[in-house]
């Protein structure tokens, strides 16, 4: 099936990775695929990392976005444990990490994000983990054992969801919060006080506005948070979720722009016409609202393989999509769609004290803009289709249950 002497090497084998070299066989790209990949296994998903993982209801089996036979029946020459670690653009070369040369005649990066990390002091004691791979997951889910005690840095989505599997597991969870409330960076307010409200319903402790100093530990294992203000919360083990940082160092290397991830445009192509970028690595045109972002996000490391494995097949542009993402704690679901920009209002559909309910922020012209959804998969839906059409709607309209979605999605 192959043909060398067309080449395309993806680096990178993570979520967006696999998807592109799976999308460019379905599009029909003929001609040889090779995909890099630092991490022993093959491409997976990590959203179960931070749940089902750490439950022991996931395994690397079912983590896989496909089986290696799929790999090997496709021809995608799968180098994993590799890390690519220069790419010549004159040459059209890549340097891994075992000092193999690979020719490349299409780029895609694909390098995805790694874990912020903190520096302070202790941060090189045992038991101070981060989630990010199955290896980090593996040493978090050996570490909550009965008794054990977690504190969770950062109040993100990772962190809340990892603390709702191990209070669900039975450790005695705090959640230390800089800001004055959690999901701060990525939630409104309400949203931030139902989560907050839920998570300490469920017997985790949560510290917000809360600065930590250092990890103090005792025999080389960390024994505790050391916040600004004096007080230490005892743990057992510490993980650290204060976001990602984009690994687009070697994009950078090659002197191709870049402002927190690498920059691409709707073909997911760099200023490199022979080199793509995709998923958490890549800062993107946002269309619906007229600006750019990073996304972290499952769906929008596929629909950026989409497009890049579309331009790259000489295939139709993929319509833009809204952005979506998903976070599952406890029995929540919560389910985003949109950015909420310049919004100036916001709409509850549904009770909030019901934990079924959906927040439509709306710009000052009622354009709805995103819409957050706890456990109303109908409404993210049919917000998802309003968002994508434009709509403009107002509050009044949006809070009457008496309107089904489907009425106002139409
Ligand atoms: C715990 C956790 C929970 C999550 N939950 C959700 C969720 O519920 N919903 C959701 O939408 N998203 C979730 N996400 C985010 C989602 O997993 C990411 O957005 C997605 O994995 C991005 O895919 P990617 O391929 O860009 O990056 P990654 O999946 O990180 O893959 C990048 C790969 O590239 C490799 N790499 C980097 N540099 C090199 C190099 N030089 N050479 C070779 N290989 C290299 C890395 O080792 C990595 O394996 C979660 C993420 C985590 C960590």
């Amino acid at each position: 099936m192959s043909d060398p002497s067309r080449h395309i090497v993806i680096v990178g084998a993570g979520h967006a990775g696999g998807s592109a070299a799976t999308m460019l066989r379905q599009l029909g790209w003929q001609e040889a695929i090779t995909l890099v990949g630092e991490e022993p296994l093959l491409p997976y998903q990590r959203p179960p990392l931070s749940k089902q993982w750490l439950s022991g209801e996931a395994t690397e089996e079912s983590l896989v976005l496909r089986p290696a036979t799929f790999y090997a029946g496709a021809s995608i020459d799968m180098r994993l444990g590799l890390r690519v670690t220069a790419i010549d653009r004159t040459a059209r070369t890549v340097t891994l990490s075992d000092d193999v040369v690979l020719p490349y005649d299409i780029l895609i990066l694909a390098t995805g994000a790694r874990p912020r990390r903190l520096a302070m002091p202790g941060s090189e004691l045992a038991g101070v983990l981060e989630l990010r791979t199955v290896a980090d997951a593996e040493a978090l889910k050996a570490a909550l054992h009965p008794g054990a005690r977690l504190a969770v840095i950062g109040g993100g989505y990772i962190g809340l969801e990892a603390a709702a599997s191990a209070r669900t597991l039975g450790a005695e969870v705090t959640i230390v919060e800089r800001e004055p409330r959690v999901l701060a960076r990525v939630a409104c307010p309400l949203l931030s006080g139902f989560f907050e409200k839920f998570h300490r319903d469920r017997g985790a402790a949560i510290e917000v506005n809360a600065q930590v100093e250092g990890l103090e530990g005792e025999g080389g294992h960390v024994s505790g948070v050391r916040l600004a203000d004096g007080r230490v919360i005892p743990c057992t083990v510490a993980l650290i979720g204060v976001g990602a940082v984009p690994n687009d160092e070697l994009a950078r290397s090659i002197g191709l722009a870049c402002d927190n991830g690498v920059i691409v445009d709707l073909a997911a192509r760099t200023g490199d016409p022979a080199i793509f970028a995709i998923g958490d690595c890549t800062r993107r045109p946002l269309p619906l609202y007229d600006r750019v972002g990073r996304l972290e996000s499952v769906p929008n490391a596929l629909e950026q393989a989409k497009q890049a494995a579309s331009a790259i097949c000489g295939k139709p542009a993929p319509a833009p999509e809204v952005p979506w993402f998903w976070s599952d704690q406890y029995e929540l679901r919560l389910q985003i769609a949109g950015i909420p920009f310049d919004a100036t209002e916001i709409a509850v559909r549904g009770r909030v004290e019901d934990g079924k309910f959906a927040l439509f922020h709306l710009a000052a012209d009622g354009t709805v803009q995103a819409v957050e959804a706890v456990n109303a998969s109908t409404e993210f839906m049919g917000g998802r289709r309003i968002i994508q059409r434009r709509k403009q709607l107002t509050r009044v309209q949006i809070e009457d249950m008496a309107v089904s979605m489907q009425q106002l999605a139409a």
